[in-house]
């Protein structure tokens, strides 16, 4: 039984390569790839997706790369203090918290415009890559290029800022023929609703293989009453909750996000540098087993121990959108109400995307 196991799994392995190397085939089908570095150095947070259903054009709802859709969403204002970064109506790029750092040319290629573009994008690089690739750049505080320079990728174009009287953050932007594409492609288990043509990933590191489910989500269930919100964690967004010794009735939340693929993913929980001071978060991770039933793990996670970082939950089979999903209460055996749980974005990276590691 157990070889039989191992058998299907390594199966499994090749056929998520033959897959993995069809969708990069694909890419390069669309006109030459383009391979994408992040416009910074370091891990920055993402507060704000690209909407694949009408990128440029209010019609009151967003689709993220994720296939997750969010009916309603208001039309203006600033993504993650109205709208959160799953609700930001017509948004063409994906904006990262920076604030004063330098920004770096994603690819290499020819810069195409550097100025003041006034109204709410102040500050803007945009940078020619060839095969129909650009990358737009905004709301920089300066920036160090000029038109028809050649850069390299790497190549600090500039500072990030907040200007275009935006609030401090880098809006990345990339277009193919013109269009507005994302460079995190599309996840979603229909069809990419973005027009021009399905998203293609377009980074070079593998930050396509992940998910990432916020408290903002529409995928984020949280039950009772009590919860606080906060101007911080993931997309400068995140609960938090005071903690019970022992209940039968205690605040929980759930992460359900709906798996593109079935298969084996590594699970992530963000931990923010505030309001989370318990020693023993009991995150449990609802998956299967070798037989596909359904099964669960408890990781204990001392928040107090972490400041904005990934938590590294495990590695897990998950089926399908039933049997993959986090939970988390806040019993954590302290004393009532001396210790908080912050509740933030956890985060699922298919394992495929680790198989140059098992080539050999
Ligand atoms: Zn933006």
């Amino acid at each position: 039984m157990i070889l039989r196991q191992q058998k299907l799994f390594t199966a499994t392995l090749i056929l998520s390569c033959i897959i993995f190397l069809g969708t990069w085939g694909s890419a390069e089908a669309q006109g030459g790839a383009v391979r994408l570095r992040l416009p910074f150095d370091g891990v920055r947070r993402i507060t704000a997706y690209v909407d694949h259903r009408s990128p440029g054009a209010y019609d009151g709802n967003m689709v993220v790369y994720h296939g997750e859709e969010r009916e309603n969403c208001p039309g203006s204002g600033t993504a993650w203090t109205t709208q959160g970064p799953y609700c930001y109506d017509r948004h063409r790029g994906t904006d990262y918290a920076l604030v004063l750092v330098p920004v770096l040319a994603t690819a290499e290629g020819v810069v195409t415009l550097a100025q003041n573009q006034g109204g709410t994008i102040g500050n803007a690089v945009h940078i020619d890559h060839g095969n129909g690739y650009e990358t737009r750049y905004y709301h920089l505080h300066s920036y160090s290029v000029a038109v028809n320079d050649t850069v390299s990728a790497g190549q600090q174009v500039g500072v990030s800022g907040n200007s275009g009287g935006q609030p401090y953050h880098l809006h990345f932007e990339v277009r193919y023929n013109g269009q507005v594409t994302d460079p995190f492609g599309w996840r979603g288990n229909w069809t990419d609703p973005i027009p021009g043509g399905p998203a293609e990933c377009l980074w070079g590191d593998g930050q396509c293989s992940e998910i990432v489910i916020e408290d903002e989500s529409a995928w984020f269930t949280k039950k009772l009453p009590g919860w606080q919100w906060y101007h911080q964690g993931y997309s400068w967004t995140m609960r938090y909750i005071g903690n019970m010794s022992s209940t039968p009735y205690p605040n929980w939340a759930t992460w359900r996000p709906d798996l593109a693929y079935q298969g084996v993913y590594k699970v992530f929980a963000f931990v923010p540098a505030i309001h989370g001071t318990t020693t023993n978060a009991r995150y449990v991770v609802h998956h299967v087993n070798g037989s596909k039933h359904e099964t669960e793990t408890v990781v204990s996670v001392n928040q107090s121990m972490y400041d904005d970082a990934w938590f590294d939950l495990g590695t897990y089979r998950f089926w399908d959108g039933l049997y993959g999903y986090v939970y988390l209460d806040n019993i954590t055996g302290e004393p009532n109400g001396t210790k908080e749980l912050s509740f933030d974005a956890i985060k699922f990276v298919q394992f495929r995307m680790f198989l140059p590691a098992i080539r050999e």
